[in-house]
């Protein structure tokens, strides 16, 4: 018989016969027991534990606790969903089914629409066929017999989906009579996937095309241990009492109207002040860091659009209008008119780096499917600036940037991770720009010694990249702050500088944003925090709330008075009882209750209690507004 070569983590090699499954050769190497593994690794492959060998190499146990473990058991999880939604639903068309970021779903064509209870019986089901402990097996076929395969099961999209596969064989998996087309690994049996949820239903479109049919769309986790799947199941709800569109409708603070157009959030008082606070701070930040303020236009020609290149590489996501028989294209972008006043002037050596920060509204048509409060909205403002600098000064700029992102997110509390997205495969650029680029990048990075991933290919087609994601309350990342080297538009806008020499030199441009899009930011706030701003962020930082009518008179004064040191207050002089009004405000997470009673109204005092229920007792007004202001400071911990 045929003898392989194994070799092992630990570098130790052995030959087994040829075929022998990859679980028997791990389990004569480490001999004990394989406790935790979930698949393999031959040659960086990754296989089921049951596949035979047939080849030598490295061969690597996969545990359950890496993420390709973790992604390895929620897909064998969707096979099992999507196994029992076809004992329940014989009808029902199985599309695609794949592990994603917190879970699996699996799409479905199905006469009606699944409801809740639909979900709870499929989840039954799914138990009923995890204690049967049924096999999961994996075979080959060609292609054309696969074809034929699931064409005589009736799913279509199966077919679709090997239609456009090449002339290979492929291969499927089998848990009793459900017939998965997969390219796998899966755990070896359904007795494996114990702790599982089915979350919630969707509509979805076939390949995300709504051209194409409505599919049903079911959406679940899975993990390991029971402790794990209970503690994400507690951080969903939890997402789902902060979810930032209901708190922006119970706080008053946005609203989105279909007959306004998707994507486009109205800011209502309390919501627009919210947003005031954020661009004051960020104005006064980029200020002490030696940015300039500027406004460019909303719309600009087409004609520049197309010299700078987003015409040709940016169209799809832009609105364009026509007046005087002229096309201007709406600005999806900040960068032109940053340009166009550094083009105003010879620029010296001297005079660089130029900052230019703008809050720019933007527009960009982003698919109606992938709009989500103010998470992804087709109107936003960006916090963004271009900094125009000479290649000598570059790395100093982006360590500049970074202890600014640094700064910025020590003060909303918010840790973050960095990734250098580097060149692509289709880029313009020469081959020392990219690497001069990158290392600046990369070198800042350690210079402020950050830490940081690469996502090797993934920068823009004209420069590298740094994506900067904040971690919030419930651990989920967020891209907030980017640092974007380009090397086209300096040479598309003929943008130079005179160096000590004398003569003309190109600068290097650095596109960058700290929050990103206010919208999006604001979001992450309102989630992050629950509604429950911090006091240096509350659109209402005191309510003003009178006990009878008789301190009404005094109510007013002290109402004006906070207002007049700065205070953003309220007044509820309603004729309510005490403990309603107390409730509401609590309700709308006001930091501050202002009680005033008999008793403060004729000893001039107030009686203010925070929103956790805390009394703090009588005090002057003086000292209570005291206390609001040092608590205004931007990052002030309460
Ligand atoms: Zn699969
Ligand atoms: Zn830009």
């Amino acid at each position: 018989m045929e003898e392989i070569q194994i070799v092992f983590p630990d570098q130790e090699r052995c030959s087994f016969p040829s075929a022998t499954p990859a679980v028997q050769a791990l389990a004569a190497w480490q001999k004990s027991s394989l406790k935790g593994s979930v698949a393999a690794r031959l040659n960086g492959e990754l296989i089921d534990l049951a596949r035979p060998l047939s080849s030598g190499g490295e061969l690597v146990p996969v545990t359950g606790n890496t993420p390709e473990g973790l992604d390895i058991l929620r897909h064998s999880t969707s096979h099992l969903m999507a196994q029992a939604v076809k004992e329940l639903f014989p009808e029902a068309k199985p599309a695609i089914g794949p592990a994603i970021e917190q879970g699996f779903y699996y799409d479905f064509e199905t006469k009606a629409p699944f409801v809740p209870e639909d979900l709870a019986r499929i989840e039954e089901r799914m138990q009923v066929l995890s204690r049967a402990k049924i096999p999961i097996t994996r075979e080959e076929m060609s292609r054309e017999e696969a074809i034929a395969f699931f064409k005589s099961r009736g799913e279509p999209y199966k077919v679709e989906l090997l239609q456009a596969l090449e002339e290979a064989p492929v291969s499927l998996y089998r848990q009793g009579d459900f017939v998965d087309l997969c390219r796998g690994p899966h755990l070896s049996s359904s007795g494996d996937i114990r702790f599982f949820k089915l979350t919630q239903v969707a509509g979805a479109y076939w390949r995300g095309d709504e051209r194409n049919p409505m599919l049903q769309r079911i959406y679940g986790t899975a993990f390991f241990s029971k402790k794990e799947l209970d503690e994400h199941l507690h951080r969903l709800e939890e997402a789902k009492r902060r979810d930032h569109r209901r708190l922006g409708r119970e706080l008053d603070l946005f609203s989105i109207h279909d007959e306004v157009g998707p994507g486009l959030v109205i800011y209502h008082p309390k919501g627009a002040l919210l947003r005031h606070i954020l661009e004051d701070f960020e104005k006064k930040e980029h200020l002490k860091r030696g940015y300039e303020l500027v406004v460019g236009p909303q719309i600009l020609r087409t004609d520049l659009w197309k010299k700078s290149g987003h015409y040709e590489n940016y169209r799809d996501f832009m609105y364009f209008t026509e007046i005087d028989g002229q096309s201007y294209g709406i600005k999806p972008m900040n960068c032109l008119s940053h340009m166009m006043i550094y083009k105003t002037k010879i620029r010296s050596y001297r005079d660089l780096p130029k900052r230019y920060f703008e809050l720019g509204t933007v527009h960009r048509h982003e698919k109606s499917g992938v709009l989500h409060g103010l998470m992804r909205v087709r109107q936003f403002t960006q916090d963004d600036a271009h900094i125009i600098c000479t290649p000598e000064q570059l790395q100093d700029e982006i360590r500049g940037v970074l202890n600014f992102v640094a700064e910025v997110m020590q003060i909303f509390g918010f840790p973050f991770e960095v990734e250098v997205s580097t060149r692509p495969e289709k880029s313009i650029g020469t081959d020392l720009d990219w690497e001069r680029a990158t290392a600046a990048l990369t070198q800042a990075l350690k210079d402020n010694g950050l830490d940081y991933s690469v996502s090797t290919g993934e920068g823009a087609f004209y420069g590298p990249k740094i994506d900067i994601k904040l971690k919030d309350a419930l651990d989920r990342r967020w891209q907030c702050a980017t640092i974007q080297c380009d090397f086209t538009l300096p040479e598309r806008f003929d943008l130079t500088y005179i160096g000590p020499d004398g003569e003309r030199h190109r600068p290097v441009m650095l596109h960058r944003v700290i929050l990103g899009a206010i919208e999006r930011f604001l979001g992450v706030l309102i989630e992050h925090y629950g509604g429950a701003f911090p006091v240096w962020l509350a659109p209402v930082q005191a309510i003003v709330l009178s006990v009878t009518d008789r301190s009404i008179d005094y109510s007013r004064e002290v109402y004006q008075e906070l207002l007049k040191a700065g205070v953003r207050s309220e007044l509820d002089i309603r004729n309510e009882k005490l403990g309603l009004k107390v409730r509401e405000a609590q309700l709308q997470k006001i930091p501050y209750m202002v009680v005033i009673g008999d008793k403060e109204a004729e000893l001039k005092t107030v009686s203010p209690r925070t929103r956790s229920g805390q009394n703090l007792g009588a005090m002057d007004l003086a000292g209570f507004i005291q206390r609001i202001q040092a608590e205004s400071i931007p990052g002030f911990k309460e």
